[in-house]
């Protein structure tokens, strides 16, 4: 094995960051670059692939030199991103014929419409688990084939490519000689067959999307392919790829049916693994592929809050009743649990189990004693009764978790995280790296280059940091449970 080093690239939606780990996936440096993001019009989100690529490129250079390191020095790359965020290029130039279409672009969702009005949404839901919506990959490259001049021809002469951005930055890693993705990436586009694990013929026909145009399916951890000499100055293997909630999961040791995990970013994603089961949801969540391994797939129940830190942000920047994120924790702890005041963030509507559009947010229960103490408290008080809502959903789909382990920014907050398993009534456990997503496409490149032996070794390396164990009453969580459901009663369909 040629190598000291493991170097994960993280393209996420606002930023792109890479990490050079050492076999023991220690962190030897790391380094992160925002980039633009476009707004063409209302409800559209485009990203430049090329701004994309360089910030990719500029990170992973950074990070190669801070810990002085060449390709030489790397084992192998893993690469986890944004996902379904979709973009289509020319397999010759690898310029792309259109931005990229982020996920959160709504430009495609009178098409959905139309096409739920044509009776089609179950099919959708019983092949790939999702929901017809805006947000998967499928209807924005149909968007893309059916509104650049000239794009459809070119496509039905295999000039063009498809993918989502790890295949893309897949592809000019490796200077065009890979066109490839992993089933979990697949599993987000609209267009891939959860349970036959190929793209399905009757969807890509539904869609209007040339199966040719269409990457291969790999396992997460795979050969790749390895990177052109331009890029890093030397051959290296790329061993590994998932999309960002699912390599959250593998960086959380999230391998055994039941295992869950939350990411508090700016939004918050919980996945539950339900094993080798596609479990379907009565609830609305989204069934997906939480990986895929020597060809056996795991399967994952997964539900979002919109809004989780960026709530803590709203009160940062737009109500400007805090300085830092970091500040809630204190003012939490002085005001103590806030039982009347609530705070719904439900400012882009409100998710799963609730799926609202229409709904928008409120602050409820104000009374002439209520200040600044506590809205920041039932803030972050919101942010946990939204996880219990998605729990509590998966609990009806059938799977119930016993123990939550978290990551991302808000998980700083020991506050936060008490309230969360007082609410959720389980443990919830903080792990001493908190960086997952990144870490998970580390262990996939340790994995693939036979670092480690399993992927399940990753057990043994996951460590606990913290451990925050339910303490409240049932009396006290009952009554705050119901405050919060008279809440959400009241914004719902309030537009
Ligand atoms: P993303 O990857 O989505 O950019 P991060 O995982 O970096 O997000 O988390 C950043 C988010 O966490 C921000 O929205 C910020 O408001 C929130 N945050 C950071 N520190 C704290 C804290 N101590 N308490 C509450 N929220 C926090």
């Amino acid at each position: 094995m040629s190598g000291k080093y493991l170097l994960a690239i993280d393209q996420g939606t606002s930023s792109s960051r890479t990490v050079i780990y050492d076999h023991s996936t220690r962190v030897v440096a790391s380094a992160q670059q925002e980039f633009p993001q476009h707004y063409p019009k209302p409800g559209w989100v485009e990203h430049d692939p090329e701004d994309i690529w360089r910030s990719v490129q500029a990170v992973t250079r950074d990070a190669m030199r801070a810990a002085d390191v060449t390709a030489a020095d790397i084992t192998a790359i893993g690469i986890t991103n944004q996902r379904e965020t979709a973009v289509i290029w020319d397999r010759k130039s690898g310029q792309a014929v259109y931005n990229a279409i982020v996920w959160q672009d709504r430009r495609t969702a009178e098409y959905c419409d139309t096409l739920r009005a044509r009776g089609v949404e179950q099919l959708v839901i019983a092949a790939t688990g999702l929901r017809l919506d805006p947000y998967f990959s499928a209807t924005k490259i149909a968007w893309i084939l059916d509104n650049v001049d000239g794009i459809r021809a070119r496509a039905e002469k295999h000039e063009l490519a498809v993918g989502t951005i790890d295949t893309f930055l897949l592809w000019r890693l490796t200077g065009g000689s890979v066109h490839a993705t992993d089933a979990t990436n697949a599993s987000r586009t609209m267009l891939f067959n959860i349970h036959s694990q190929q793209w399905d013929a009757e969807l890509l026909e539904l869609f209007d999307v040339p199966r040719s145009l269409l990457p291969d399916v790999r396992d997460c951890a795979s050969d790749f392919g390895t990177t052109d000499d331009a890029t890093l100055g030397g051959p290296v293997a790329i061993g590994g790829i998932a999309g960002d909630q699912q390599a959250a999961l593998i960086g959380q040791a999230g391998f055994e049916n039941g295992m869950t995990k939350s990411t508090y970013g700016t939004g918050c994603f919980v996945i539950a693994n339900t094993g080798s089961t596609a479990l379907p949801s009565s609830n609305k969540l989204l069934t997906i592929v939480a990986s895929r391994f020597n060809g056996e797939v795991t399967y994952g129940l997964e539900g979002s809050v919109f809004v989780a830190g960026s709530a803590i942000q709203w009160l940062r920047d737009t109500l400007r009743i805090i300085d830092s994120a970091p500040q809630t924790q204190a003012i939490a702890e002085q005001t103590g649990i806030i039982a009347d005041v609530h705070v719904v963030p439900a400012f882009a509507g409100l998710g799963a189990p609730y799926w609202d559009p229409h709904a928008r947010g409120a602050i409820l229960g104000l009374t002439r004693g209520s200040g600044r103490e506590q809205i920041v408290t039932a803030t972050l008080q919101a942010v946990a009764y939204q996880t219990r809502d998605l729990i509590d959903a998966m609990s009806d789909d059938g799977i119930t978790p016993s123990v939550i382990r978290v990551d991302g920014g808000m998980v700083a907050n020991d506050w936060f995280l008490q309230f969360l398993a007082d609410i959720l009534d389980i443990p919830v456990e903080r792990p001493d790296n908190v960086e997952s997503t990144v870490l998970g496409a580390a262990y996939l490149a340790a994995y693939q280059s036979k670092i480690i032996d399993s992927i399940k070794d990753v057990s043994d390396l996951w460590q606990r940091e913290a451990v925050f164990e339910p303490a409240m009453s049932v009396d006290q969580r009952e009554a705050l449970l119901a405050g919060w459901a008279g809440a959400v009663a009241r914004v719902r369909g309030s537009t």
